[in-house]
């Protein structure tokens, strides 16, 4: 078994919250560590998965996952394969509501297990929760585009906002995230020809 997917095994066992693997109205929403791309260069980061992911055990399969899709494909002609996508929460909150301080201190064991394993070129936070569990800073509305070195992580990381269909289809927030989006071309063209 690959490190990776020891990390997922020991994911899907993990129980130290009240929501993980549970079942709600007779299914059985699992907990989801990742797309398990252990190879890619960049690794993207958001917050926990929704219902389409726990049902689907993968993350970004649902609205959020489509827009992802098609910014990644348009602007920097990228397919998922070459992400490893996982969230700082691995399981779905009731009612999807934004995971707590403690279900997200539980959880970071298993990003830093996952960027300790992937060693990522460039991190790309999806949203506020990501930012912080990345960086320690708060506010993506104010970091969102800017290049931030972690030093926990001993890599970059890059904020975008979340790419939710409440931000995309606001005209600004979408116009922001394309905008971000487009410094990124250089940098990742870099990084997959090194
Ligand atoms: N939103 C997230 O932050 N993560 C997912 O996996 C899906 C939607």
């Amino acid at each position: 078994m690959s490190q990776i997917e020891q990390l997922r095994a020991e994911c899907m066992a993990c129980r130290r919250c009240s929501i993980g693997g549970r079942m709600v109205e007779g299914k059985f929403l699992s907990n989801v560590l990742s797309n398990m791309n252990a190879s890619a260069k960049f690794m993207v980061v958001g917050q926990n998965p929704g219902r389409d992911e726990v049902e689907k055990a993968e993350p970004f399969v649902g609205l959020s996952g489509q827009f992802f899709d098609e910014a990644m494909l348009s602007v920097l002609g990228l397919t998922r394969s070459s992400f490893y996508i996982t969230n700082t929460v691995k399981c779905y909150t009731p009612n999807n509501r934004k995971p707590s301080i403690e279900e997200e201190a539980n959880c970071r064991y298993f990003l830093d297990r996952e960027v300790d394993i992937l060693k990522p070129k460039l991190i790309i936070a999806l949203g506020g929760s990501a930012l912080k569990q990345l960086t320690g800073l708060r506010g993506v509305m104010r970091h969102h585009g800017s290049t931030i070195l972690s030093l926990r992580y001993k890599t970059y990381v890059v904020p975008l906002l979340h790419p939710s269909p409440l931000n995309m289809n606001d005209p600004a927030k979408r116009e922001i995230f394309y905008s971000d989006l487009n410094k990124l071309k250089e940098i990742v063209r870099e990084i997959e020809n090194d």
